[in-house]
């Protein structure tokens, strides 16, 4: 499998845990208890709504843009490097928007481990392969 950076988090994958994969490179990416909820996400598939996400790098905050008019940068997979969601400003005043601050993962770029199986986020159907997350 993949070698990953000295400093990569990964997530014990056992019955006692849950938490968000990257599609594309198994990268571990979100503890499932910390996600706020499945949200309907404009343009893009369905997302999840989550407090924390690691192994991740945001992009600029230059090249941020409005989405429900909420500042938003993609937020990129340090295993691939692809964008696999969003990172959500707060907004200046605030407004305490649940959304403020915290992390959007598009359904289509992520997998979840539900404790039992590995599971498409979109479709929630198992995922059967070889390579182990
Ligand atoms: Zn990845």
């Amino acid at each position: 499998m993949a070698e990953w950076p000295p400093n990569t988090t990964r997530f014990p994958m056992d019955a006692e845990s849950g938490f968000f994969l990257c599609t594309h490179c198994r990268n571990h990416l979100a503890p499932l208890n910390d996600c706020v909820g499945h949200i309907a996400w404009p343009g893009t598939a369905p997302g999840y709504l989550c407090r924390i996400v690691v192994n991740v790098r945001p992009d600029h905050f230059s090249t941020r843009w409005f989405r429900y008019h909420l500042p938003v940068v993609y937020i990129r997979c340090k295993g691939c490097n692809r964008a696999i969601g969003e990172k959500i400003h707060v907004c200046d005043p605030p407004t305490n928007d649940v959304y403020e601050g915290n992390y959007v993962l598009h359904s289509d770029h992520v997998l979840y481990w539900d404790g039992h199986d590995l599971r498409d986020a979109a479709s929630h159907e198992p995922v059967y392969d070889n390579s182990s997350p």
